[in-house]
């Protein structure tokens, strides 16, 4: 068998038991005879398969009972818009903090529906840090404040949660259920599945349940939340395969020790990966020491001319998807729950190689 390691930011590396359970289970599932594609998503097997994703999601992250889960379609993209059009009707103001790219696409999609009004914005040094939190100037009525945890692009992260008296609304995306996270300091959390969920095609949201409420009457059906929340995230056909993986995935999970399990790998792997980076003369990651991200590693060669030839041994070693978003420039290394501590090691071994080869 020929897996690579695969640093891909997105759609990313999943387990390869989970791959395996699924090449087990297509022909026939739970003895259907059928695979889960072609099953009714209101049959018996799936409604069981729908209970248990949201019971060993609630479990992993110890979601509170007055927030609802659910599972809709359109990636963490299209929450970008239904937060303002569930959360700020015409004429109200989000506050926004922008830390890098998605954050940035966030807000300009709001601006559509409501005031969003950024309140601090880390361009000005090409989103390598997160702006201190007493800078910010918050509007002194919004409806939320919204930011991104981790950002993908530039490896740059959060790692404190935003004070403050207004429902936190967070584009969690790269980092969740990469560790545990207080989901009450929280009203509303969304992520698109591909990067440490599942296949792209579901999208993770949970909403605290009186902010269900604040949606006006008039939006389309499958733009309300509420609906979601009705149906048990069946308004219409849902997902159903990318559904069954993030199933998977759930479980795979919790065989790894749960969150706190997860959280002891990932920070062993980010950190041996920043510590060799920082302790060469030849590669370098321009984020603050203290916003760097678990998730996205970005680095940069000392000599850019070399980084066709990085890319290629790379590949040729089995080591793929490694080159940097090209805002950034150079590598990134996407290191999901999924990338195992033996890929990082070998990935480390290389740029080592490499180093002492130029
Ligand atoms: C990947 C990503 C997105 C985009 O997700 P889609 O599911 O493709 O819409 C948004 N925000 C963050 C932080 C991401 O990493």
């Amino acid at each position: 068998m020929t897996r690579v390691f695969n640093f891909s930011a997105g759609p990313a590396a999943l387990p390869l038991d989970v791959l395996e359970q699924i090449s087990r289970d297509i022909p026939n599932w739970q003895n259907t005879g059928m695979s889960v594609m072609e099953v009714s998503h209101r049959g018996k097997e799936f409604i069981e398969l729908a209970a248990r994703s949201e019971a060993n999601l609630r479990e992993l992250l110890r979601i509170p009972k007055n927030y609802s889960v659910l599972f809709p379609q359109g990636g963490a993209t299209l929450q970008m818009a239904m937060v303002p059009m569930n959360l700020a009707g015409s004429g109200s103001t989000a506050d926004y903090v922008v830390t890098g790219s998605w954050g940035k696409k966030a807000a300009g999609e709001a601006k559509k529906f409501c005031n969003a009004n950024v309140i601090a914005d880390a361009s000005d040094e090409n989103f390598t840090y997160i702006p201190e939190e007493s800078t910010w100037r918050r509007s002194s009525k919004a409806a939320y404040l919204h930011y991104t945890p981790n950002e993908t692009i530039a490896g740059v992260e959060f790692h404190f949660v935003p004070g403050g008296t207004v429902p936190l609304v967070a584009d969690m995306s790269s980092t969740i259920l990469s560790r545990p996270i207080d989901v009450e300091k929280f009203g509303v959390i969304y992520a698109g599945a591909q990067k440490n969920i599942g296949p792209a095609g579901i999208t993770l949201l949970i909403v605290r349940n009186d902010l269900l409420e604040a949606a006006p009457n008039n939006l389309a059906h499958l733009m309300t939340w509420r609906s979601y929340a009705e149906s048990d995230s069946m308004t219409n056909t849902p997902p159903t395969f990318a559904w069954y993986v993030a199933d998977l995935v759930f479980a795979w999970l919790k065989k790894q020790g749960g969150l706190e399990g997860m959280a002891e790998i990932n920070r062993r792997k980010a950190g041996k990966l920043y510590a060799a980076i920082d302790d060469s003369g030849f590669y370098s990651n321009p984020v603050r020491k203290d916003c760097r991200s678990w998730m996205n590693v970005p680095f940069i060669l000392a000599d850019a001319t070399l980084d066709k030839t990085f890319l290629d041994q790379a590949n040729a070693a089995g080591l793929t998807n490694l080159k940097g978003h090209r805002s950034v420039g150079g590598m990134r290394a996407s290191i999901y729950n999924a990338v195992t501590e033996q890929a990082v090691d070998t990935l480390i071994e290389f740029m080592k190689e490499f180093e002492r080869n130029v």
